[in-house]
């Protein structure tokens, strides 16, 4: 079934659906294009459209081999529609969920490359926000590499921001002047940089976060600081330190340590993370994929919060399918239309709940097939325990939700339309302020 998009395009087969909207594969005047048709929700948002139409040419302005190229933008009757370069081939999520880690050259190749586009925009003034593998497009018609890797290319430039800024983001303030910070980011919550769950503007160093967290992703087969409730993810990447990766090179260890520091200074740009990947690259030839087990069980709690004796590590059961690292909404009722879990506005947690946690290090992964020593989740844990951990765990996780639905209700609910005031939720006037 194809229909007809604008004057000049036609979308002839769907190539994915995402949380925006359904990727076509279409016809262009130039010959085959994606052409990405946002829902309907959204496209007869006017004020989105607006925004849309305001931020044309930054949207059509970058241009590098790296980035998945917009190539116009339709706005026609109820359709709103991104025209964007063709990629042949798939997405770095699914890659990843085919091979659960990639060897270390192969995952430093597609870092280059998706750092290589981050350069670019940065010096465009032009900040992604929302860097994670659902958005990293692998060329299989293109040239491979080191590491037998097809070119990566980032995508959804500017689209989660456009998409979430107007119907979602709030800020908070008070007639008394007890002016908070804004509340609502935007975001994935692994990927999420400790500056903007704490509030502050989202710089290009937020980037250059989420991009070393798909990289230690791509190694292990799972992010640093991912699993269970979406506020424990925030927490930890506030108050965690990451935890080491066995068998890692040690450059690239620190390569990976500098870009996920929790000062955005203390990070390299992304020009330079390119650089310094790319000298890493030949050391890294014939390197297997690392051979390391996921910490702990997805959902559990740091070790000794609600109980002494936290349930072991184990494989998922038959019935209980294994659970994807990804984005979680947090916001009620945001889940996307795809089986994907993708990006999502969030509320910002108060500084009560980020300090909820113990602080320390991200939960070490291990060797495979190795136990750790001394660990709790180690000791046997008897029915008793067990049970009574599952009512504690049942209990914390209604009382976050309930925090997390009030703040949302607090906050006059996410669809009144209010245009944002200030902070990193308003659509900038120029791509220089992003
Ligand atoms: P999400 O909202 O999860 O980021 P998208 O809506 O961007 O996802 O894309 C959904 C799917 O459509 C992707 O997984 C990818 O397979 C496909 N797709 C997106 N953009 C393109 C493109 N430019 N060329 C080819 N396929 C694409």
């Amino acid at each position: 079934m194809s229909r007809k998009i604008g004057s000049r395009y036609t979308a002839n087969q769907v190539l994915g659906r995402g949380s925006a909207g359904t990727v076509w594969l279409g016809e262009g005047p130039e010959g085959p294009v994606a052409i990405k048709l946002l829902h309907e929700e959204l496209s007869s948002d006017q004020e989105l459209v607006g925004r849309f139409v305001q931020e044309r040419t930054a949207l059509l302005s970058l241009d590098h081999p790296r980035v998945v190229g917009v190539r116009d933008l339709v706005v026609d009757g109820n359709d709103l529609a991104l025209v964007m370069d063709l990629v042949r081939g798939t997405d770095l999520r699914t890659r990843l969920d085919r091979e659960r880690r990639l060897a270390p050259e192969a995952a430093v190749a597609i870092a280059a490359d998706i750092a290589d586009a981050l350069a670019a925009a940065h010096a465009a003034g032009i900040v992604h926000r929302d860097v994670k593998p659902e958005n990293v497009l692998l060329d299989m018609q293109g040239p491979l590499g080191p590491g037998g890797s097809h070119p990566a290319l980032l995508t959804d430039f500017g689209v989660a921001r456009l998409v979430d800024a107007p119907r979602r983001a709030r800020p908070q303030g008070t007639a008394q002047g007890r002016v908070q910070n804004p509340r609502s980011v935007i975001g994935t919550p692994d990927y999420l940089a400790p500056e903007i769950v704490e509030g502050l503007p989202p710089r290009a160093s937020v980037d250059v976060y989420a991009l070393a967290t798909v990289l230690y992703e791509l190694l292990a087969g799972f992010t640093p600081f991912g699993g269970g409730h979406p506020g424990a993810i925030l927490r930890r990447h506030v108050t965690e330190t990451v935890a080491p990766l066995p068998g890692i090179p040690d450059e690239l260890w620190q390569l990976l340590l500098q870009c996920l520091a929790k000062a955005p200074a203390s990070r390299l740009r992304a020009s330079e993370l390119a650089a310094r990947l790319r000298e890493l690259l030949p050391s890294l030839a014939g390197y297997p994929p690392l051979d390391i087990d996921e910490p702990d069980e997805p959902g559990a709690e740091p070790e000794g919060r609600y109980d002494e004796a936290p349930t072991p590590h184990r494989a998922p059961t038959a019935e209980e399918p294994p659970r994807r690292r990804g984005a979680v909404p947090l916001v009620p009722g945001a889940a996307p239309d795809s089986s994907r879990e993708t990006h999502t506005s969030m509320r910002v947690p108060s500084p009560d709940e980020l300090a909820g946690g113990p602080h320390g290090t991200a939960r070490a992964p291990r060797v495979s097939g190795q136990r750790r020593a001394g660990s709790a989740r180690n000791r046997p844990v008897s029915e008793a325990v067990r049970r009574r951990r599952v009512r504690l765990a049942v209990v914390a996780v209604a009382l976050l939700a309930a925090v997390g639905i009030g703040g949302w209700l607090a906050s006059g609910g996410d669809d009144d339309g209010d245009p944002p005031k200030g902070g990193e939720h308003s659509a900038p006037a120029n791509p220089g302020d992003r």
